[in-house]
């Protein structure tokens, strides 16, 4: 045993076991996650396969053990650089021969990936979709053994999808020209419908479909109704000091105002979006990927390829445009397993900006159906009051089925803190009446400001002061009257002018709750307590737990770790991930073979940091 974890431990030195032994010696796990074993049998043996699993789920394996375990090299397509580097730098730390082909290259590296791949060189090779295509690639691979294809992020085949590259398309080339290479598409974006159209735009309808449950159990999640967003956005970031996350805004401005936002208040924020200058976002983009607690403020342009296992939190400051895209940003958090938190504010304003947005867009009108529904759905998310990770997963078509004897997860908001509903049928009369009365032309802060008999100089200008509805709702607060006109919207009583300025009017559908014919339940929004965000008194578990006796061998561990990573230039998780270290500093190891035995230790890390993880345990531990 001990001799396999020499200092060159190298995958081509290794007998060609089977997929559990390679697990075991070249990624230190001891065993497979739910269906990777069977995808990557099933691989090995030659068959094609169309893989659902969700972010963190564990799909790299699926394919990077059966072009271990096959003759020949592995060709990963995969539509983005960044991911492309980390994932070779991370194989290379494991002994695997693994290289990219990409733009970043000159012609002379680029020439010699392409010797070691006729020479038989390299397990895997990682290439984007475009240079794939090239009549010289296709040349090179002619003249080389495949041992399969992958492609990653399937669902860009999509052009109803977000992320729609072109080149995939015309990825059904492989099949037509290497029939008896398998094939093994994979992609943690799939409602029903995309995931048919991946099989039927890439020549997958009889290969074998692995779907996995969609459900992302370590991420817990929660919706705020926004009424102090910065303070709110504080409050949560103070539960994960420290910590790497990302906070999504919704245009470039905001995103920019967020950052500084939170530098001034001494937080390690950055911008990015598209409107930034390449080298700057490059930037920003490499250094929450190297370094330790980054926050990144970023549009949706900012994501996709992201593959750092450890960021904690992701919070949104302004709405998703989708369900499918709000599962997305939100998977990026908690890849490792690790509990990882998932944040959104939420606010009547965000409803009338994405109603107008759509109405006002050039898109045609089957298009805009599409969107209205998208919209409905999402809104559906957010003001539910059962368990969001149900409402999530039923957006996907997946029957969440609880653990446990409840009916929820145990780790949403919901579920922790059970929403009451109160009885607003008189509060919804006044609201829809006061509408009524001021013109149907008016915003909800307007007819607030009327209900709460406000001396504004607009209500002097338009004599609201003289209406029957003026000062009727100085019961509720103005936070509490936001919150039951977000609600009417959301529920369609309230429509938004989306022509105008998102004045409010009337609905068809409001004249029996005004005529007292029909009553109307209303999500009571929870009392926040001041300094408290939305995890409360549970936020601390959303942290790697390390228990305090071993924190200073941790902190230790990680900063020979952080400067490592400085000297390879690569990101500290491909060293080790914090767990890894964490459960080092638990067990305290005194010989390779005792560290051997820690998750994510496999023979080439061994190689060449067990010596040096030793002695820190040694004098340090
Ligand atoms: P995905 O591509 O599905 O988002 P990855 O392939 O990046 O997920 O894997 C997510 C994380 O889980 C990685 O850190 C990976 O090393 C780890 N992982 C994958 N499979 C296993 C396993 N069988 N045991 C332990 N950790 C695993
Ligand atoms: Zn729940």
């Amino acid at each position: 045993m001990q001799e396999q974890f020499n200092d060159d431990a190298n995958v081509a030195t290794l007998p060609r076991h089977d997929a559990t032994t390679l697990l075991r010696r070249v990624f230190g796990y001891n065993a497979f996650r739910s269906q990777q074993q069977a995808i990557v049998e099933h691989l090995a043996d030659g068959g094609d396969a169309l893989v659902l699993m969700p972010t963190g789920g564990g799909k790299s394996l699926c394919y990077q053990i059966p072009s271990l375990l096959r003759e020949g090299t592995g060709v990963v397509v995969s539509p983005l650089i960044a991911l492309m580097q980390d994932q070779v730098e991370a194989l290379l730390q494991l002994g695997v021969r693994a290289a990219y082909l990409n733009s970043t290259l000159d012609a002379g590296q680029a020439r010699q990936v392409e010797r070691d791949l006729l020479d038989g060189n390299l397990d895997l090779l990682y290439v984007a979709p475009e240079r794939l295509l090239t009549a010289r690639f296709m040349d090179l691979l002619d003249r080389s053994r495949i041992a399969l294809f992958a492609i990653d992020e399937a669902h860009c085949v999509s052009q109803w999808g977000h992320d729609f590259r072109p080149e995939y398309r015309e990825l059904t080339v492989l099949h037509e020209r290497w029939p008896q290479v398998p094939r093994i598409a994979l992609t943690a974006t799939a409602d029903p419908p995309t995931q048919r159209e991946i099989a039927e735009r890439l020549a997958l309808e009889q290969a074998r479909h692995f779907v996995s449950s969609f459900d992302r159990p370590n991420i817990r999640y929660s919706v705020a109704h926004k009424d102090n967003p910065r303070r709110q956005l504080l409050d949560f970031l103070a539960g994960h000091a420290g910590e790497s996350g990302i906070v999504y805004c919704l245009s470039r401005r905001k995103v920019e105002e967020t950052a500084d936002f939170l530098a001034g208040r001494g937080v390690a924020a950055l911008p990015y979006h598209a409107g930034l200058p390449a080298q700057v976002r490059a930037d920003n983009q490499r250094r929450f990927l190297r370094e330790d607690g980054i926050v990144m403020c970023a549009t949706i342009a900012f994501g996709m390829g992201i593959d750092k296992p450890d960021v904690r939190f992701v919070a949104h400051m302004d709405l998703p445009k989708s369900i499918e895209g709000y599962y997305q940003e939100t998977g990026r958090a908690g890849r490792d397993g690790e509990p990882a938190e998932a944040w959104m504010g939420y606010g009547l304003g965000d409803v009338v900006l994405l109603r107008q947005m759509i109405e006002q867009g050039e898109a045609g009108e089957e298009r805009k159906r599409l969107e209205r529904r998208k919209l409905d759905q999402l809104l559906g998310y957010c003001e539910t009051a059962g368990c969001r990770r149900q409402a999530l997963l039923a957006a996907f078509g997946e029957t969440y089925a609880a653990p446990g004897a409840g009916s929820g997860c145990g780790n949403c908001d919901n579920c922790l803190h059970p929403v009451r509903t109160w009885d607003a049928t008189e509060a919804a009369r006044k609201a829809l009446s006061c509408v009524y009365r001021t013109g149907q032309r008016f915003g909800a802060s307007h007819v607030i400001e009327v209900l709460r008999g406000a001396d504004t100089e607009k209500v002097r200008q338009f004599r609201h002061h003289e209406l029957s509805t003026y000062g009727i709702g100085t019961d509720l607060d103005t936070s509490a009257w936001r919150s039951v006109f977000r609600q009417l919207v959301v529920a369609g009583l309230l429509e938004v002018d989306t022509e105008g300025h998102g004045g409010l009017r009337l609905a068809a559908t409001a004249r029996p709750v005004l005529g007292g014919e029909q009553a109307v339940h209303l999500r009571e929004e929870p009392a926040r307590k001041p300094g408290r965000g939305s995890g409360g008194e549970r936020r601390s578990e959303s942290t790697l737990h390390v228990d305090s006796g071993d924190r200073a061998l941790f902190d230790g561990l990680r900063a020979w770790r952080a400067q490592l990573a400085r000297e390879q230039n690569v990101p500290a998780y491909v060293i080790f991930h914090d767990r890894t270290l964490r459960d080092i500093a638990q067990l305290r190891p005194a010989s390779l073979g005792e560290l051997a035995r820690v998750g994510g230790i496999g023979g080439g890390k061994l190689g060449r940091y067990g010596e040096a993880v030793l002695e820190i345990v040694r004098e340090q531990g």
